[in-house]
């Protein structure tokens, strides 16, 4: 009995052994065969990247590394600059009190400082759509300001229309908003400079810092994947370093927070890159011929302002076997591209917003993207059936036994022109219906940040012609190994589709 029983323990200690081995040997089998691929947490690619051959990574601070707690933030700021227009340009509170909801400040916007209006145009400079303070302007209201020009930030009438880009925007363009209601035609552009200069200064005075610094857990949303992607870049043999226009003082104040650390770790946080930059200074940092010249800072691996070349030199790389991540496109990647051919990738949090709005309405850009090529091949039989129609009107002199005959074409033609007429407008309406749902359901002011209509938003054809990638958050990374190949999607003329 108790050989038996012994010899059937090792047995079951082994059958035990081998269901525990099976169960994890099934998890990583399972992993394996089926990839938890969250498609909003992807890097998309605009330009084939090789990632193997990018020796050094380097990242933005605000809004990049450090994702801010958005609500908080712009609160506060929001606050202080409402604070100090009362203050010091005598502003009445109430009208400061009546501040449209915060999906009315999106990136991207164009501001026309003269008119008080807000607009969405497409990647032509076309306007879509616009406000003046919380009114919307009707389509004549438009047509009367703009006819067809093209609005260009800062190449239509020089620095009349902006685009507000910068993620710590927002407020401003709330604070605007509700002051243009109050104001009269001349006084717009002095109020927007007003908002501007304050804006500035609660940034540079630190007066934001400060709260910001003694509370930093209220205004972070922890990552614990950034510390991970940057020992992961790390230990694959990439260089990594911080370029950020803040202060070192703020950025150190905040790195351990932005980790997930204890905020009085000190500078352990530096091991976890190659270098540092703070004060950076861009877009002029990107600049060689500047002439700036960087500070050292309090370790050898802290440098204070400067330029580019000084980066290039400490981490022996130049040119495209850099790639830089940021969240501003004109000073991150507008000037990197231009001026020095970094690789580059933008950070846009509007994009996870965007794709889960997105994919709660399955089908629904499929089935727009149908019907506008029916209602484009409609129009054109429309088109032929009217100019048969307009050849068959100029029909002259035919005898008399040929009339009955081109009466009845011209019955046809009409008759098959109508038909088509009939279908086209049913498509137009369709697709009218279909954009409307799915443009309110990402934002119920502005429709999609990349989107106007059939066209690329001014800032979708920023995004596209500078970014090598973009993605919604930095630490999206993690998720492709160091030899990842980026492989950019087909890009199709209207011809080459037309025979797809
Ligand atoms: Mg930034």
């Amino acid at each position: 009995m108790n050989k038996s029983n012994n010899s059937k323990e090792p047995e079951q200690t082994a059958n035990q052994g081998s269901t525990k081995d099976s169960h994890w040997l099934d998890m990583i089998s399972m992993a394996i065969r089926t990839p938890v691929f969250d498609h909003q947490r992807s890097v998309f690619t605009n330009r084939t990247m090789r990632f193997g051959q990018i020796e050094a990574v380097g990242f933005d601070f605000d809004h990049t590394l450090a994702v801010y707690n958005c609500e908080a933030l712009d609160a506060l700021a929001g606050k202080l600059v409402a604070d100090r227009l009362v203050e010091h340009e005598g502003i009445p509170r109430e009208w400061l009190e009546d501040l449209p909801d915060l999906s009315f400040a999106k990136k991207a916007l164009i501001l026309d400082i003269d008119e008080g209006v807000i607009l969405k145009t497409d990647r032509y400079g076309h306007v879509l759509r616009a406000y003046r303070g919380k009114e919307k302007l009707t389509v004549s209201e438009k047509r009367n300001l703009y006819g067809d020009r093209d609005i260009i930030p800062h190449v239509t009438d020089g620095d009349r229309f902006i685009q507000v880009d910068h993620a710590f925007s927002r407020p401003e363009i709330l604070l605007w908003t509700a002051l243009v209601d109050h104001t009269e035609a001349g006084e717009r552009r002095s109020v927007w400079e007003k908002i501007r200069k304050h804006t500035d200064t609660i940034h540079r005075d630190n007066s934001l810092k400060s709260v910001i610094t003694a509370n930093p857990e209220a205004y972070i949303q922890q990552d614990p994947r950034t510390e991970a992607l940057l020992l992961h870049l790390r230990e694959c043999g990439k260089k990594v370093f911080l370029l950020t226009n803040s202060e070192w003082e703020y950025t150190h104040a905040m790195m351990n927070t932005v980790l997930g650390r204890d905020p009085e770790r000190g500078t352990e946080w530096l091991d976890l890159f190659d270098l540092v930059v703070a004060e950076g200074g861009k877009p002029t940092y990107f600049d060689a011929s500047s002439g700036r010249t960087c500070k050292p800072g309090i370790e050898d691996k802290i440098l204070l302002g400067g330029n580019l070349t000084e980066i290039e030199e400490r981490i022996g790389c130049a040119g495209p076997e850099i790639l830089y991540v940021g969240d501003h496109i004109y000073a991150d990647l507008i000037s990197s591209k231009r001026n020095v051919y970094w690789r580059t990738m933008l950070v846009v949090p509007e994009l996870e917003e965007e794709m889960v709005v997105q994919s709660a309405m399955p089908g629904l850009v499929r089935q727009l993207r149908e019907v506008d090529e029916r209602r484009i091949s409609t129009e054109r039989e429309v088109m032929h059936w009217k100019a048969v129609e307009a050849c068959l009107q100029s029909i002259e002199g035919v005898v008399e036994e040929e009339k009955k005959g081109i009466k009845n074409l011209r019955l046809e033609c009409h008759s098959a022109r109508k038909n088509a007429t009939d279908t086209l407008k049913a498509f137009i309406r369709q697709r009218e219906e279909l954009r409307a749902k799915l443009s309110t359901a990402t934002n119920e002011h502005w429709g999609s940040l990349f989107r106007a209509g059939n066209e690329l938003t001014h800032f979708g054809r920023q995004l596209e012609d500078y970014a090598c990638a973009y993605t919604s958050r930095a630490t999206n990374l993690l998720f492709y190994p160091a030899g990842h190949y980026f492989r950019s999607s087909m890009d199709y003329l209207p011809h080459e589709l037309e025979s797809m």
